[in-house]
């Protein structure tokens, strides 16, 4: 697997969460009573299993055969030649088994469930990549799958839904507020309160409560864990900066956490900034927002003056979420990580740019790193070096970007 074994003690041993789940002023456990005790069996089970070596080998094993892991760390040559500055590299987990990074985490996670003697999952899902890596996941290990959408993200997602059916799960409609990702994760948390003795919740980003937004890192540290070990394998050395875009953040925390103790080493997350900065116009909670509670955890939200969660807006549906992990939130109070936005427009044209230059048609969420990864190796010099995280892969984003790129000209 060509693993560091420095990075992996590192990663291991480093800024675990408090017993309560709180990352410096954020995270923590805030559901209703009766989900404390699925929770508290969950926390044990994880620990349990991550201090278990069958248990890490045989993720491990699913990563390297089903996934396809490691990606390659790709030198983006006319890319770096076209922009003039800083050479810049792209991790590509748009090579993973379904198109994205989300995979690593519900293997994971479907492997805990087993291990739990849980004979179901549920999931949300927004753009329905989560849940079509769910749904893979629930096929590979013969697990019963309900995946909650909102009925506006069906009309919009339809491949996905599509997808999703295929691969034997059940697509249940959810049909409350704005029909979207935040609503089907409220429906997700209100049937766990009923089902968790035989039903595991796969919490798709680092988000939730205890000790999901742990558990999530660490099964997307896989990113990271690896990019440094090819960075000085194919490099000689560490990267100046890496950066990745922000929706929930688990590909941004994958990719950032096993260089968390590398000082040198600048991570910049990127949220989606979409038409402007207005309330309602972007999705980008660390950006724009403040502190607050959403689904389970006390992290960085979009809300209006009563404290109501806001309508967000983004061309990227998978960035489209009014939260933030509590990690995050922690990273950018502690200032170990920056934070900025990407509008709608700078992502389409980064896409576009990507698609003509590199061969390459990358996810529009992860065109929003990109976006700032140019602007960024603009400003460095050459032997300097800049890794970005290409999340996803853009074939599910065809028809939007095509139909965005029409309204333009
Ligand atoms: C879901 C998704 C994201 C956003 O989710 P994070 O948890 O912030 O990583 C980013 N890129 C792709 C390709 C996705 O599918």
């Amino acid at each position: 697997m060509g693993m560091n074994t420095d990075t992996e003690k590192q990663s291991k041993l480093s800024h675990l969460p408090s017993d309560s789940g709180h990352y410096g002023d954020f995270g923590g456990i805030f559901v209703p009573e009766t989900l404390h005790v699925a929770l508290k069996q969950l926390t044990e089970a994880y620990q349990t299993a991550m201090n278990d070596p069958e248990f890490k080998n045989e993720f491990q094993r699913h990563l390297s055969e089903y996934v396809g892991r490691p990606t390659s760390l790709y030198y983006a040559e006319r890319l770096t030649k076209h922009v003039g500055g800083a050479r810049i590299f792209m991790k590509r987990e748009d090579l993973s088994h379904t198109g994205a990074h989300k995979i690593n985490n519900s293997i994971g996670q479907a492997m805990l469930t087993v291990r739990m003697n849980k004979k179901r999952i549920i999931a949300e899902t927004g753009a329905g990549q989560h849940g079509v890596a769910t749904a893979t996941a629930a096929a590979k290990f013969g697990l019963n799958c309900d995946v909650f959408m909102g009925t506006e993200d069906m009309r919009r997602q339809q491949p996905n839904v599509k997808r999703m059916q295929l691969l034997g799960a059940n697509v249940v409609p959810v049909e409350s507020g704005s029909c979207t990702l935040k609503d089907a994760t409220n429906a997700a948390m209100r049937d766990w309160m009923g089902s968790s003795d035989s039903t595991h919740y796969i919490i798709g980003s680092v988000v939730g409560p205890h000790p999901f937004p742990q558990m999530v890192r660490d099964f997307q540290a896989v990113i990271g864990i690896e990019c440094r070990a090819q960075c000085l394998d194919q490099i000689g050395r560490l990267p100046d900066i890496i950066i990745a875009c922000v929706g929930g953040g688990s590909n941004a925390a994958g990719i950032f956490f096993p260089f968390i103790d590398d000082h040198d080493v600048k991570l910049l997350g990127v949220e989606a900034g979409g038409r402007s900065d207005q309330l309602g116009d972007h999705a980008a909670p660390l950006s724009f927002g403040g502190p607050g509670v959403l689904h389970g955890s006390r992290s960085y939200v979009l809300q209006n003056k009563d404290g109501q969660t806001s309508p967000v807006h983004s061309i990227s549906a998978g960035l489209d979420y009014p939260g933030v992990g509590p990690e995050h939130a922690h990273w950018h109070k502690s200032g170990r990580a920056s934070y900025t936005s990407c509008s709608d427009k700078d992502a389409l044209e980064a896409f576009t740019m990507m698609c003509k230059i590199e061969g390459i048609i990358p996810a529009l969420e992860s065109s929003h790193a990109i976006a700032q990864g140019i602007k960024t190796a603009r400003s460095m010099k050459p032997d300097q070096v800049v890794v970005i995280n290409l999340s996803g892969r853009g074939d599910k984003d065809l028809e939007e970007a095509l139909r965005l790129l029409d309204d333009m000209t």
